[in-house]
């Protein structure tokens, strides 16, 4: 079996990894590059021929540095997770894309259901990440044994699940790529996702303080607009949203309300009549809103002059390098005075303990392929023994044949 990393073994995003086996190819993932990265995207030539030939694309989650790429190989069978395709169509509907033509031919699969590809078989087990329907795969070829991570953590909601599912359905491999996001952010705070409702749970029964919140966050992240759904419905306060957050909660609650309670939105407000302005500035209220939205924010601020905000995105859009700072989410910001910003945020990638944690449970015989990870990363982070640490792919240079036989 080869393993090829066709890109973001030095990066964060972009993901392209191809696993061959005899004549039969699959690529997980086909991503674009995250705003901010360093060098050119890859043309839609280069996609085309690096396509070319292949079984299938099987994409891990709707993530654009996951999935960037997928209009440009057309004619490639491709496979994403029933949920996560319903949830591309509301927002490529709104967006009114092109490539919603594409989305349209595209198959799914769901949890645990096995995939064969030649002498390829896959399966996809679900996993947290702050996109929605997210899966890792565990491909096998009678020989060799491999679980690619995808995007994942384990404080999500649903994230400690990870710890019964990997003895019992995956077992130890004989190579493990995982994510590695967070191998140079190992200072970052990560609070859980169920601290999050708490401290919005706090800001909502404020004693003598307004209770009127916009928040800046994503509108594919179903644990974040589920924990600030919860604290609205434990304090009496509303969720407002505009139509097409409304559809995207609508999909969440289609597909993983059937599983958990903490995925059925049903206490929400969709801006369109504003017939229940009194009823949501008496009862308070949180506004998901993305960063394209400032009109609409001034608006709202119009009725409720004492609104403040929640930040509920990565510090780095404000803060960081002049490549990775946003500048509309930065415009937000400055609306307010620094004391009504409420920074309520965790990652949606896995810590370094749960990188270490996942290498403990899957035992990889042969090896350790750190993808999704900056240049910078600290590998000594993660504690490993000297003969896990030999077995750690290193040395490969972004965009070079990076080709792992095992
Ligand atoms: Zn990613
Ligand atoms: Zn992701």
């Amino acid at each position: 079996m080869k393993i090829i990393i066709h890109r973001g073994i030095n990066q964060i995003g972009g993901c392209i990894t191809e696993i061959q086996s005899g004549d039969d190819r699959i690529l997980i993932d086909l991503g674009s590059n995250l705003p901010g990265t360093e060098g050119e995207d890859f043309t839609k030539e280069q996609i085309k021929s690096m396509t070319r030939g292949v079984n299938a694309i099987l994409f891990t989650h709707y993530h654009g540095d996951h999935i960037g790429h997928f209009a440009d190989a057309a004619d490639v069978p491709q496979y994403i997770g029933e949920g996560a395709l319903a949830v591309m169509q509301v927002k490529y509907k709104t967006l009114k894309s092109p490539d919603i033509k594409q989305l349209g031919s595209m198959k799914t699969y769901s949890a645990r259901q096995k995939m064969q590809f030649g002498c390829l078989k896959v399966t996809p087990f679900f996993c947290s990440h702050s996109a929605f329907d997210s899966y890792m795969f565990l491909i096998e070829d009678g020989q060799n044994k491999v679980l690619h991570t995808g995007d994942f953590r384990t404080h999500g909601y649903l994230g400690k699940g990870l710890d019964k599912l990997i003895p019992a359905f995956v077992g130890q491999v004989d190579a493990l790529i995982t994510e590695g996001t967070m191998l140079c952010r190992a200072n970052e705070n990560v609070p859980t996702e169920a601290e999050l409702q708490y401290k919005a749970i706090e800001l909502l029964s404020r004693k003598d303080k307004c209770h009127h919140f916009f928040a800046l966050c994503s509108s594919t992240d179903i644990d974040r607009l589920a924990t600030f759904h919860k604290a609205c419905k434990k304090t009496g306060a509303w969720l407002v949203v505009d139509s097409y957050q409304k559809e995207v909660l609508d999909e969440f609650t289609k597909y993983a309300g059937a599983y958990s309670d903490l995925f059925v939105f049903d206490r929400f407000k969709v801006i369109g009549t504003e017939d229940f302005l009194e009823e949501i500035l008496r009862d308070g209220f949180i506004m998901p809103i993305r960063s394209k939205q400032i009109r609409m924010m001034r608006k709202w601020r119009y009725y409720a002059t004492d609104a403040e905000l929640i930040y509920s995105m990565w510090k780095g859009y404000l803060t960081g390098t002049d490549k990775q700072v946003n500048p509309d989410m930065q415009k937000i910001v400055s609306v307010f005075k620094e004391e009504q910003v409420h920074y309520l945020h965790t990652s949606g990638h896995a810590t370094v303990g749960a990188i270490r944690d996942l290498i403990e449970m899957t035992k990889p015989r042969k090896k350790i392929i750190i993808i999704h990870k900056d240049r910078n990363s600290d590998i000594g982070l993660l504690n490993l023994s000297e003969e896990d640490l030999s077995k750690v792919v290193s040395g490969f240079k972004e965009g070079e044949n990076n080709c792992i036989e095992i």
